[in-house]
């Protein structure tokens, strides 16, 4: 079956570092010749605001700009996630506003999506948590059968939530570098569908849809600065791919910078961007294991890094690191404010408080909005997942 999006050709993924090409429903999710990421070979519209007004709100309203289209009864209304002011032209969107939890529904949905579309009968995918729950989920609004490797490591709250779902769970010791790759041998199995949020790209045009929305919500531009957390980027990388869509298309005339943000205890990105490196630094061992309470973020070797560091470079922008202490108090600082998010999604709101997105710190704590934010920070997965960091 050809896979294409609402209305166009067959699409195709493409390998940057040797040019290999091959059909969106191949079921090869690397690049077979030189092992690299493949990225759709796509060039969608972006509707003006007009023409999105009357749209339901869900994240399906940019179907134009997506590589799968809608299945009946997939949707859980997932998308159009609400702003709420936070200090002196700094805004929160917060995504954990979701059906599970999570903003990783934005690219869960868009993979069931594809998954039904070709046919599938099993997914496998891996996770730290959150993006697992996010596939499981729609693998069983899909009737899709779904193995989620999770590090051994993983929060209860995620475990429990991934077995209601339906899927099968397999915990896996060692790094989050270990349980990629048992899915990649699990992915290996005949008529397996790798639903891996790293490595399928219409994953990132899922993620994409957290920058449409904004822009939307903000009357047809974009802030000056996304603040994104960073592990294995697909926020990171959404959020690129909607800026360039945006900006070919003619509906924004700059780039936003992405100022991403890594725990100190695991920073392999923001390490290479110091080092004016094109590849992620190492990180050892102990700390790819146990290096920080953000263990949504705690990628030792993202798949996509060197992709991750260009995107971020591409806007002027740059990739910091907040510590521990600074995390638990942007954490606190959130809680106090009535938003309660894993210890994770805190490491954003770390780095404004503690000035390193840009602007000075911010004395205060969440507080007043502003009519035209230059700063968006993402919300992105609830705390009711995980513990309270100690
Ligand atoms: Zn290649």
């Amino acid at each position: 079956m050809p896979t294409t999006a609402a209305a166009g050709p067959p699409l195709t993924l493409a390998c940057a570092a040797c040019g290999w090409a091959q059909p969106l429903s191949d079921p090869g999710w690397s690049c077979p010749r030189c092992g690299g990421v493949l990225d759709l070979d796509w060039q969608p519209s972006i509707p003006d605001l007009a023409t999105l007004a009357g749209r339901p709100p869900t994240l399906w309203r940019y179907r134009e700009a997506l590589p799968v289209s809608e299945p009946p009864g997939l949707s859980m209304g997932e998308g159009m996630t609400p702003l709420i002011g936070a200090a002196p032209g700094v805004v929160l969107k917060v995504d954990y506003l979701m059906p599970t939890g999570s903003f990783k529904d934005r690219g869960a949905v868009l993979l069931a999506a594809l998954a039904s579309q070709l046919r599938v009968s099993q997914l496998v995918a891996d996770s730290s948590g959150n993006a697992g729950s996010a596939i499981a989920a729609y693998a069983a609004r899909a009737g899709i059968a779904c193995e989620v490797y999770v590090p051994a490591a993983t929060s209860e709250g995620k475990l429990d939530q991934l077995r209601a779902y339906g899927a099968v769970v397999r915990r896996v010791p060692g790094s989050r570098e270990d349980t990629a790759a048992a899915a990649a041998v699990a992915a290996g199995r005949p008529g397996v569908f790798y639903a891996s949020h790293v490595y399928n790209p219409v994953f990132l045009h899922g993620t994409k849809t957290y920058a449409l929305e904004l822009w939307e919500q903000l009357g047809g531009r974009l802030p000056d600065v996304l603040v994104l957390p960073v592990g294995n980027g697909t926020l990171v990388l959404g959020c690129y791919l909607a800026g360039r869509e945006l900006l070919a298309a003619g509906r924004i005339d700059a780039l936003p910078r992405l100022v991403a943000v890594q725990a100190e205890g695991c920073a392999p990105l923001a390490a290479a961007m110091a080092a004016g490196g094109t590849e992620p630094e190492t990180v050892a061992p102990a700390r790819a294991t146990g290096g920080t309470i953000a263990e949504g973020i705690a990628i030792a070797r993202p798949a996509r890094g060197a992709q991750i560091l260009a995107a971020v470079r591409a806007t002027g922008g740059t990739i910091v690191t907040v510590t521990e202490d600074q995390i638990r108090a942007g954490w606190a600082d959130l809680a106090r404010s009535g938003l309660y998010v894993e210890p994770t999604s805190a490491v954003c709101w770390a780095a404004v408080l503690s000035g390193k997105t840009g602007q000075a710190g911010l004395a205060g704590s969440v507080s007043q909005s502003d009519d035209r934010p230059h700063t968006v920070v993402p919300l992105c997965g609830t705390g009711l997942k995980s513990h309270p960091p100690a």
